[in-house]
């Protein structure tokens, strides 16, 4: 077999079987030999059945003497297998599998099986893990080493072992994705393993990498990943393939990197003395002082803008941090080099919010802000080619249909970058390098928080900054999980909150999927939805207060006016959907009340729970669920914590890395975790990566050139 051969070629294979690995993208023998297993189970000790131990891991094998399945009740039945050998006797149980009994369990078979031994009573049994049928050409070969005690028994087990695909051996344990069982992926794999044509696997990566890493030989690692002689192979193997997978993801980095770093045509912000000093009064004229993250994390963007390559740097902070601030200094100094800046937000209520803080923020600096979302276009873009553009643009995605043109683009920056996908930024980017011959610095954002190895593999590409600490003064938000009978009592709290305090209520609804809409739509049923709690709310519950009501579908206008009203305080209560949950700040509001907390993911519920804690004032988050219930432990987690990062890592480690990152885009769905969090291991891929990316070349590292394609193609592929 060569490893280009499609999986068809494979023997006793049912037609279904080729559906599902084809299912989990596995067509050839190669996508085989790289599916790899989640952990292995050691059953590699063999022992004569008369001295099995209960409580000892074993792969037993005898003669089958009896065979049964009993009938315990309705759709439960028990197969009791009786084998034996020249020691002694097992009796093995399975449940639900009358075809053990009635095909591989036949009376006069040889049966291997693997398992813990437990006492029965009087005797020893066993609940078989693993187990299989020994073919009938071996039968007197067995036969023949029967023999209790002797040595020769254990190697002739394990010469068996050898041949056995599920026992006697340490087994793989796959994971069974698409129906597909481990058992029929240990089978295929063991198959290709043993037929594959000598030197087909050939060592990509350069070998001076692979001995200072000290690393096992790929074709070796590959074959030991399935089949490994030792746990520790076991282990050696599965490193070396880490270090394969870390190392592509930060060449690739490095490479794009490098690329950047050699266009030297960014718009260079140089900062003459007079500008610093407009900066200064600009930073002493802020509302608040600057944290200390906030300043320093100013000082880098400062300095990559006066460099001669484009910035491209990751500002990551958790909500209410204190971002925005700081994307409008980076803009202030591009305009005080001349330069615009586009500053792009993933909804319209949120680009509003902007455009109204950054001109407050710089309403003594002169500079001109504009507004543009679908609604507003064709207003605003008379005003942007107007003979005074614009100093900074604020609007949504519309910023990168093809009718709006800017000249002389300083700077990007991308809020909530997580919202975008690859390609929107990408688009953006390049519109900006089309229409000025230089190349603008780019500032992206985000709440989300990363750990940060694993910030450092998955965004790699960029330069990281993170804000560390939070403005002075902020009581971390308190959070309830709300059983159904406490809903009466939980309103009586908010009403006198309000009047004693003057605070404002969000009360998030949950989102109400169906099967047309776009996971980000909202559905005509969560607008109902919205509505009829809006309705109860106002002339049931709060019959004395002012309770607002937003959701997506609203005009632009609509949207804006009741937000404006809100901000004015003209609203006590605000009834909407997921809409507010990126960037809205309204520190008045203090208390969050969660509908249906259920639906959500914990990093969706950190965003909207952040929608308070913006001010000085003790805020509060009151989660309730669909059904009453307050088990979850999930929500009692989000409930004690208030680390956006403990959340992400809890988070992260259940559900992996695609969906909390947007990371499918990376190419990285298969990703194992676990190495993610390997800081050892990812600094020293990273660090041989970068090492290795100065003097690479695809025509002198075509084997690396190939792994590097079938990366980023599928990086592409999955956008
Ligand atoms: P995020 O990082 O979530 O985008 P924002 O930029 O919206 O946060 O800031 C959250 C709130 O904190 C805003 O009301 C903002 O005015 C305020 N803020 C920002 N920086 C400071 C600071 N250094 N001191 C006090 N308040 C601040
Ligand atoms: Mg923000």
């Amino acid at each position: 077999m060569k490893l280009a051969d499609p999986i068809t070629l494979l023997p006793k294979t049912h037609k279904t079987t080729f559906t599902r690995l084809n299912n989990v993208s596995i067509y050839t023998v190669e996508d085989l030999l790289m599916y790899r297993p989640r952990r292995y189970a050691d059953y590699s000790r063999t022992s004569p059945i008369g001295s099995i131990q209960a409580g000892e891991t074993v792969t037993a094998q005898g003669v089958v003497i009896s065979a049964k399945t009993r009938y315990i009740r309705r759709n439960f039945t028990m197969q009791e297998v009786v084998i034996h050998d020249e020691s002694g006797e097992l009796k093995l149980m399975w449940f639900n599998q009358p075809y053990i009994v009635s095909s591989i369990a036949k009376v006069g078979n040889i049966l291997a099986v693997a398992g813990t031994a437990e006492q029965l009573g009087k005797k020893l049994i066993m609940k078989p893990m693993e187990y299989e049928q020994i073919p009938s050409t071996e039968i007197t070969n067995i036969e023949n080493h029967l023999q209790p005690n002797s040595d020769l028994l254990g190697n002739q087990h394990l010469a068996l072992g050898n041949m056995s695909k599920h026992t006697g051996k340490i087994v793989p344990i796959y994971s069974q994705r698409g129906g597909l069982s481990t058992r029929l992926i240990r089978e295929k794999v063991q198959h290709v393993i043993h037929n594959l044509d000598e030197n087909e696997i050939q060592e990509w990566l350069p070998l001076d990498i692979v001995s200072t890493n000290r690393l096992t030989p790929y074709a070796k690692a590959l074959c030991q990943s399935h089949a490994p002689s030792s746990l520790d192979d076991a282990e050696s193997a599965q490193k070396r393939l880490a270090f394969d997978e870390l190392f592509t993801i930060h060449l690739a980095h490095a490479l794009v990197k490098n690329e950047w770093k050699k266009r030297q045509n960014s718009t260079v912000c140089a900062g003459s003395s007079e500008i610093e000093a407009r900066m200064k009064l600009c930073i002493q004229d802020l509302p608040f002082t600057l944290t200390q993250s906030q300043l320093s994390v100013w000082k880098n963007i400062h300095m990559d803008m006066g460099k001669t390559h484009p910035m491209n740097r990751f500002l990551q902070g958790d909500v209410g941090s204190g971002k925005t601030v700081v994307a409008a200094l980076a803009a202030y100094f591009a305009h005080l080099h001349g330069y615009r800046t586009l500053f792009m937000c993933p909804t319209q209520i949120l680009a509003n919010q902007h455009f109204k803080t950054i001109s407050s923020l710089l309403k003594n600096t002169g500079v001109q802000v504009e507004l543009i979302t679908g609604q507003s276009r064709k207003k605003v873009k008379v005003k942007v080619k107007d003979a005074q553009p614009a100093h900074i643009v604020v609007g949504t995605h519309a910023l990168i249909t093809s009718s709006h043109e800017f000249a002389g683009v300083g700077l990007i920056v991308i809020d909530e970058q997580h919202r975008f996908g690859v390609v929107q930024r990408a688009i953006l980017k390049d519109k900006a390098i089309n229409e000025s011959s230089q190349s603008p610095h780019l500032l992206t954002m985000t709440a989300t928080p990363i750990p940060r190895t694993v910030a450092l593999t998955l965004f790699g590409d960029l330069d990281i900054s993170v804000l560390t600490d939070m403005p002075m003064g902020r009581l971390p938000i308190r959070t309830y999980l709300a059983p159904a009978s406490k809903r009466t009592s939980a309103y009586e709290w908010i009403r006198t909150q309000i009047k004693s305090t003057g605070c404002q209520v969000f009360v998030v609804c949950p989102r109400i999927q169906n099967d047309e809409a776009d996971e980000d739509d909202e559905t005509q049923e969560s607008i109902k939805a919205v509505e009829a709690e809006t309705t109860v709310l106002q002339k049931d519950i709060f019959p004395e207060l002012a309770v607002g009501m937003l959701h997506g579908k609203m005009k632009s206008a609509e949207k804006e006016a009741v937000m404006q009203k809100f901000r004015d305080k003209a609203y006590d209560i605000l009834v909407t959907t997921t809409v507010v949950e990126v960037g809205i700040d309204i520190p008045n509001a203090t208390i969050m009340v969660i509908e249906g907390t259920e639906r959500y993911g914990l990093a969706q519920l950190h965003q909207l729970r952040g929608r308070v804690g913006r001010g000085s004032a003790q805020s509060y988050c009151v989660l309730f669920t669909s059904d009453g219930r307050t088990e979850s432990e999930r929500l009692a987690f989000f409930a004690k914590t208030t680390s956006g990062m403990e959340l992400a890592e809890y988070d992260f480690r259940r559900r992996g890395p695609g969906n909390i990152y947007g990371t499918a885009q990376h190419g990285t769905g298969e990703f194992d975790i676990a190495n993610l969090f390997d800081f050892e291991l990812v600094s020293r891929t990273q660090d041989a990566a970068k090492q290795f990316a100065s003097h690479y070349t695809p025509h002198k590292y075509p084997a690396v050139a190939k792994r590097l394609l079938a990366y980023t193609s599928l990086s592409i592929a999955k956008d």
